[in-house]
Parts: structure tokens; sequence; C-alpha cells
């Protein structure tokens, strides 16, 4: 197998038998596998690609999740059951037009000493509030992490398999694959690509699961919250000392009764809720470490379609 496309779909019944005749138009000269992961699906996508598989059994393959486990653990079951000495991700829903896979593809036949190609986006097709989202999400993430993420920079990549070894070698259960990309290193070829429109459905990631996927990056690679808290806290402690010293020293001076217990209200306020942050920051980090310790699977496979005996698990 030359090339295994990493195909993660949830309720894409719209896209997926456009994005398949598509994939078989541009890959004709390529020997190739495309493994849909229907990711807890509740619309027709299952159904779609049961008939994708009957028409052609050659190239199609269908791993079917319990439940909705999220696109990242799509995203590592296709890269455990890949077998191609080229492996590749793409959406589902056509944003990513599959003609750049021919080029990623090229671009590693021609040159041997890069191990991995990774597009990057160049126009934006979000509006307002996500693009600015995304925009801050990219700087804040740069800002606090140990890996640099190159800006806008997808999960559309193609790479050799020293690469796919690589990521599976990261056995964290809270993945995000973004950051393990820029973790493993490797040789990477940036290209620029144009995102285009949603064929059908919609967007599974509103600014609030934006955020909360982007909170699963700093948490996953970066422990600056965890010393800023202990500057955070020294810095309210210290106010607090300045401030108590002037409250002490207009009682004694001036007797200002009744301004000093609201005054103190007030600072206590400040810094329950600085402790509150404090203790959510750390919480955050020891729920993380319950989710690895758990050691339960990244995902469930209820079903499996097209794979031989010799499939893993
Ligand atoms: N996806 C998935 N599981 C999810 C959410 C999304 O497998 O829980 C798939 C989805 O079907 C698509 C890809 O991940 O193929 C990207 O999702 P989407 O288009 O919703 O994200 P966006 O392009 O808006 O970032
Ligand atoms: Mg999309």
């Amino acid at each position: 197998m030359k090339l295994s496309i990493i195909i993660p779909c949830k309720n894409e019944e719209g896209s997926i038998t456009i994005l398949y005749k598509k994939l078989n138009e541009v890959l004709k000269d390529i020997k190739y596998e495309a493994i849909f992961i229907d990711d807890g699906s509740n619309d027709k996508t299952m159904e779609k690609l049961r008939k994708l598989y009957e028409d052609d059994m050659q190239h199609v393959k269908v791993l079917s999740f319990s439940r909705n486990f999220m696109k990242e653990a799509a995203m590592l079951a296709g890269l455990e059951y890949a077998t191609g000495e080229y492996t590749c991700f793409i959406d589902a829903d056509l944003q990513q037009n599959p003609k750049y896979l021919v080029e990623m593809y090229e671009f590693l036949e021609n040159n041997k000493e890069y191990d991995e190609v990774a597009m990057v986006m160049e126009n934006k097709n979000h509006k307002g509030i996500m693009s600015l989202g995304k925009n801050a999400f990219y700087k804040l993430m740069n800002k606090m992490c140990d890996v640099k993420l190159e800006n806008a920079a997808s999960d559309f990549r193609m790479f050799r398999s020293n690469v796919k070894d690589a990521m599976i070698s990261l056995s964290e259960k809270t993945r995000f694959t973004k950051g393990i990309f820029a973790w493993v290193g490797f040789n990477v070829k940036y290209l620029p690509y144009e995102v285009e429109p949603r064929t059908s459905g919609s967007s599974n990631f509103g600014f609030i699961n934006s955020f909360k996927y982007a909170m699963v990056g700093i948490l996953s690679f970066s422990n600056k919250p965890l010393k800023w808290s202990i500057n955070l806290g020294i810095t309210s402690l210290l106010g607090a000392f300045i401030y108590f010293i002037v409250l002490l020293v207009q009682i004694l001076a001036f007797g200002l009764k009744m301004k000093a217990v609201y005054a103190l209200i007030l600072l206590m306020l400040v810094l329950f809720g600085t402790q509150f942050i404090l203790l959510g920051i750390v919480g955050s980090y020891i729920a993380n470490i319950n989710t690895e310790v758990r050691n339960r699977p990244v995902y469930i496979v209820k079903e499996k379609i097209g794979f031989n005996e010799k499939g893993i698990l």
C-alpha cells in the first residue's frame, strides 16, 4: 500500500460520496486506501459508507466507533490502522480539496530529505469572532507552549511512516494532534492551500469547542499556567499586605471604621477569586493526570469493514 488517507466523519452524509469520487479521480495512478472513521454519526453517514465499500472494496475501509469520541480519537484510530508508506489526514467536508493530496504526494516522492508536508491555510474562511479566536489561539499557544505551532498550519498533512510511528508512540489519552506534530519534529515542508466552504452540514467546532480545544492544547504542551499561578499568588499576597498596612494606618490615624469594613470585604473577594482561579488551573492539570492514569482506550470500535484479520485490535 502506497498511501493511506484518514478521513474522520461526524454527520457527513452529504459530503462523503462526493469526497470519495474526487479522491478516486485525483488518485487514479496511486495505490491507496481510504480509511473512513465514523465517529458516532447520527445521520446516514454509516449507510453511505457501507454503500461505498460495497461499490469499491479495493479502496474503501471503514471503522465505526461505538459513540462520538471526537476528531482527535478518530485521527489516532486512522493512524493505528493505516498500512501505507505515506499517510495523510483529510476532512470529510471538502473544505480541504483532494487535489492537494497529489501535490503533497509528489513532493514526498521527489524530496526524500523531507518526512512530512503540511498545508497552511492561505485564506481563512472564518468570519468575525471565529477568525479572531483562531488567531488569538495560535498567538497564545506559541507564547505558552514548549512546542511551536506554525500559524494556520492544519492537520491536512501527508507524512512518511516514520512520522506515523512517532505519532502513535505518544500514548497520551487527551490528544492534541497539532501539538504532537510539532513535538515529534522531523523535516516538514509547509505549502499554502485555500480552504473551501463546507459543502453540507455545519461545522462541529463552534467558538466554545475551539476554546476548549485550545485549553486541551495548552494543558498538554505547557506547564506555564502552573508557574504563572505562583507569580500571581505572590503578587496578590504582596498587594494584599501593602493594602493592609495602608488600611491600618488609615484606621489608626483617621478612625475610618465603616470604610475599612467595605475595603476588607473587597480585598477578601479579590483574594478568594484569585485562589479559585489558581485552584482551577491546578485542578485542570490534575484532571489531565487523572485521565492518563485511568488509562481508558481513546476510542472503541464497534464495527470494522474492509480490514483483513491481521488488522489490529
Ligand atoms: N469530526 C469528527 N468528530 C467530531 C467532530 C468532527 O470526526 O466529533 C470530523 C468532521 O466530520 C470533519 C472534520 O472532523 O471531517 C473537521 O470537522 P469540522 O469540519 O466540523 O471542523 P472545522 O472544519 O469547522 O474546523
Ligand atoms: Mg470543516
